[in-house]
């Protein structure tokens, strides 16, 4: 599996706020307060942002970052379509601030392919954080994806030229079929439910906001994972590096990154993993060295 050397900023704490930008594709996942402050003039960059659920430490930023980005179709917010909090602050903010009557609001539904570049989608997977009906989506997770067109085996051997004209005459379908490579996961706020969601995939941003299963969680409460169960799943299937996030205040970074050393050990855990701290921004997450290297 090959792993993109992806430049990812974020921040990201449970309950005050969340965001993650993926520099080389203008995105933004989640915009959680402070956004705009961290990323400075580089939020001009974001081109698109998708909004995993309408819990307020995963929106709030967007207030601000609209009131200095927001231009002609630009950005592009993506929110779940049954979440009637984004229509809400579409209509304030651009009541607040005229011009961020430019920005795009586009509701987005499980299994919806939004494209970021001609051969790049997200695509929205429903997640159980938020209980709903199951035609509801109010609850996002997101998979970024690289579509490519593989030629046919039994055209395989055939000259470029060949391959050129073949496709020309017959069209691109005759001659290959497509392919996605799966680039990027991201949790957003979730229970671990589906192992096979996030097999194959080179960067895995999962949250984990409780270390352990010391503080029971509430029957009706948004529901979220725990360390053992991410780590339990990581090991299972086949994910590149992993990127902690959404850790409870409540924990020390010594105490996160021990309970991680010791995850990595009971499940023999080898790849690189990363971990975003509470109350800190991390720039360029994946150049820097990983908590168990
Ligand atoms: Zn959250």
């Amino acid at each position: 599996m090959k792993t993109s050397n992806f430049k990812i900023t974020g921040y990201s704490t449970a309950l005050f706020a969340t965001w993650f930008f993926i520099e080389d594709l203008g995105l933004l996942l989640d915009a959680g307060d402070g956004v705009s402050a961290g990323l400075l003039q580089k939020s001009r960059k974001v081109k698109q942002v998708f909004i995993s659920h309408a819990d307020r430490d995963h929106l709030t930023g967007l207030l601000q970052f609209n009131q200095l980005n927001a231009r002609p179709g630009l950005p592009v917010i993506h929110y779940p379509a049954d979440s009637g909090s984004f229509p809400a602050l579409a209509e304030f903010g651009g009541k607040f601030d005229q011009h961020v009557q430019l920005a795009i609001w586009e509701p987005l539904r499980p299994g919806d392919e939004v494209f970021l570049k001609k051969d790049i989608i997200v695509q929205a997977i429903r997640n159980g954080h938020v209980q709903a009906p199951t035609d509801k989506s109010k609850s996002l997770s997101f998979k970024v994806v690289r579509l490519k067109q593989k030629i046919k085996p039994e055209f395989a051997d055939l000259e470029g030229s060949e391959i050129a004209r073949l496709a020309k005459d017959l069209g691109r379908n005759f001659i290959s079929v497509q392919s996605k490579e799966t680039l990027l996961g991201y949790s957003g706020d979730s229970p671990v439910e589906d192992y096979d969601r996030w097999d194959n995939t080179p960067i895995l941003i999962h949250e984990a906001t409780f270390l352990d299963g010391s503080t029971p969680m509430k029957e009706k409460a948004n529901k979220h994972s725990r360390l053992d169960e991410v780590m339990q799943m990581v090991a299972s299937i086949n994910v590149g590096t992993l990127i902690l996030s959404h850790f409870s205040s409540r924990y020390s970074p010594a105490e996160i990154d021990a309970a991680i050393l010791r995850e990595c050990k009971a499940h023999k855990i080898d790849i690189p993993v990363y971990r975003v701290l509470p109350g800190q921004t991390h720039r360029d997450i994946l150049a820097k060295d990983p908590v168990n290297a």
